[in-house]
């Protein structure tokens, strides 16, 4: 079989603004994919599920960043303390709580990022635009020195409605200009705005997104019939 992931990759990137950054979600694929987008000059990559992370943070170049983008539990987050560059998928403050004590173990800062709820659908995790708020405001907040809420992430919905993604995306946009200004302090720095997958990206990018996360459209479908990943 052909390997078209370098071709992929070096695509996409020529797309993306110069302020995009760009996770390679390369959960359920093997090492060796991950070595190709290596060589090919990707540094950051999205994993979803803890034991994977893990075991392919052991065997894969230490200048790696990992990003966590599926949903954690907190019970799992003291696997990943050591190494994880970034945790996408925050959805409540038990949850920084958790990743505030392991980080401190490691002596880091994690950097976080709050899942907010835009999608219609029932399935999708995350935070509505209250609770989002209601955490940057917290007391309780300014206690954990080991964390950092450095933006938010968001996932439209799964639809062919182009308009209805806009319009998501537009929501999530909005509120983190006016978060962003509002709250700064030791622990809260809202830089980033993780939005946009394979099929979305492009619209992600237009309504203001400036950290994407593709995975099949870099290293093709991905493959569940031996697995239960999702
Ligand atoms: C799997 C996944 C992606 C990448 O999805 P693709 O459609 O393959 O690009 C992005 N974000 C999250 C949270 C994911 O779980």
């Amino acid at each position: 079989m052909i390997n078209h992931i370098a071709e992929n990759l070096k695509k996409i990137k020529q797309e993306l603004p110069d302020n995009v950054t760009l996770v390679a979600v390369s959960k359920t694929k093997p090492e060796k994919d991950i070595l190709t987008a290596y060589q090919a000059g990707q540094r950051i990559f999205g994993e979803n599920k803890v034991q994977e992370m893990v075991a392919k943070e052991q065997n894969l170049p230490k200048d790696i960043q990992w990003h966590m983008i599926g949903h954690l539990q907190r019970n799992k987050i003291k696997y990943i303390a050591q190494f994880v560059s970034l945790i996408h998928g925050v959805d409540s403050f038990k949850k920084l709580v958790e990743i505030n004590k392991q980080a401190k173990k490691h002596q880091r800062v994690i950097n976080c990022l709050l899942q907010v709820k835009i999608a219609k659908e029932d399935t999708k995790f995350g935070l509505s635009f209250k609770e989002t708020e209601a955490i940057l405001q917290s007391e309780n907040l300014k206690d954990l020195d080991n964390i950092k809420i450095s933006g938010l992430m968001g996932m439209a919905s799964f639809t062919n409605d182009n308009e209805q993604i806009k319009n998501e995306f537009n929501s999530l946009y909005k509120l983190f200009t006016s978060l962003k200004d509002k709250y700064n302090t030791k622990n809260i720095d809202l830089k980033i705005l993780s939005m946009g997958m394979s099929g979305d990206y492009p619209i992600a990018i237009k309504s203001g997104s400036n950290m994407v996360r593709i995975g099949s459209a870099i290293f093709g479908k991905r493959d569940y019939s031996h697995n239960n990943l999702l």
